[in-house]
């Protein structure tokens, strides 16, 4: 998830210096087929206790997060790594500042959301996969999730309000779900309208 399009926009280029692969649905005017293959795959689960390939790819997803001021969140699959996992903030949704303390973000390993709880909400929605866009989301404002935490450990949590929302947004990616799978109302940009068109139109 996004803070918004322009630090989205910001990052994307900082990303090509840093050669820093990010896997989106498309590219200027095109689906990227590939990647797009990869971001609605469901993920595998990471064997536990996590074994050594696990543990990397644990790692390359956090060190990946870091590296990104401007993501809420991040999940294996937007690096090209299908496994289930995610990381994102779990405070200062709104200062664009970059994470650098560890109490300052969850990782999840294996997430299943076991309860969803008290009302739904809908919010427009951003993500690094699907640039250019945004999307309108209902999620529930309250949920629990079973998952292991970084070190291997059996946790599970509650989450409310907008972490929530950036909660399911993250565990969605991991089962190849993205918000233009549950979005009704697309917002693109005036000048790419002709390919967003396109792209809606063939996907309804
Ligand atoms: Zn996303």
């Amino acid at each position: 998830m996004t803070d918004n399009d322009g630090f989205a926009k910001l990052s994307r280029d900082k990303d090509m210096e840093k050669k820093e692969k990010l896997y989106t649905l498309w590219g200027d005017n095109k689906i990227n087929e590939e990647e797009m293959r990869l971001l609605q795959q469901k993920t595998k689960d990471i064997p536990a206790p996590f074994d050594a390939a696990g543990k990397k790819d644990i790692k390359t997803l956090v060190e990946a997060f870091l590296k990104k001021d401007d993501a809420l969140g991040l999940a294996a699959p937007q690096i090209g790594i299908s496994k289930r996992v995610t990381v994102f903030k779990n405070k200062n949704f709104d200062n664009g500042e970059p994470v650098t303390n560890k109490r300052d973000y969850d990782v999840l390993v294996n997430p299943r959301i076991t309860q969803f709880r008290g009302e739904t909400e809908i919010m427009m929605e951003g993500c690094l996969s699907c640039p250019d866009i945004n999307v309108e989301v209902e999620r529930y404002t309250e949920i629990k999730v079973r998952a292991y935490d970084r070190e291997g450990q059996k946790i599970s949590k509650r989450y409310t309000g907008f972490l929530a929302r950036v909660v399911q947004h993250e565990v969605d990616h991991l089962d190849g779900k993205l918000i233009t799978d549950r979005g009704s109302r697309v917002q693109y940009p005036k000048e790419k309208e002709a390919f967003f068109n396109s792209i809606f139109q063939r996907g309804s």
